[in-house]
């Protein structure tokens, strides 16, 4: 297990992926990486699209679209619609630069915009943290067990609820 990453406390990247370059970003560097990962796939990094995602990435637990919009109208000194935030997500979402926690009804911005994994979330019932963790063995049996049944998966959801280190103490 690996010591908490100062000042980004809730996402805790532990990836046991070894078969490939795997990079993980935190502050201003995530923020670039996910603009050129957004751009390599054709779209544009508006300056809505850049605010909603520092935003995002500025939170340690998973946010909603609400608690995104409500800072950012704070910010910005006017109202930004909740449905707009919701809608760039959702494209984040689907360029692998958020990751959905559907548990929780919120995102979390994705540590590594540029590799996709089946990332795997160990959510804690009481303070709402989300460790995000990487296991290749573990998503492509998920996979294969779906594919035994002739479906045609995807996106692998799997989140493990319990407690926190901190609230289990
Ligand atoms: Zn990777
Ligand atoms: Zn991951
Ligand atoms: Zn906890």
């Amino acid at each position: 297990m690996l010591a908490p990453r100062a000042g980004n406390r809730y996402i805790r990247p532990m990836a046991t992926v070894k078969d490939h370059a795997h990079r993980e970003h935190s502050g201003k560097n995530l923020v670039s990486a996910a603009r050129d990962a957004l751009v390599a796939s054709g779209e544009q990094w508006t300056a809505m699209r850049g605010s909603v995602f520092e935003e995002l990435a500025r939170h340690d637990r998973p946010a909603s679209a609400y608690d995104i919009a409500d800072n950012l109208s704070a910010a910005r000194g006017k109202r930004v619609a909740p449905n707009s935030v919701y809608r760039i997500l959702d494209l984040f979402v689907s360029n692998n630069l958020a990751m959905r926690i559907e548990s929780a009804n919120a995102y979390l911005a994705n540590t590594h915009p540029g590799c996709a994994h089946d990332c795997i979330f160990l959510v804690c019932d009481e303070c709402g943290e989300a460790t995000h963790v990487d296991d290749e063995a573990v998503s492509r049996r998920v996979r294969a067990i779906a594919g035994e049944s002739a479906f045609r998966t995807r996106r692998p959801i799997i989140e493990v609820r319990g407690l926190c280190d901190s609230c289990a103490g």
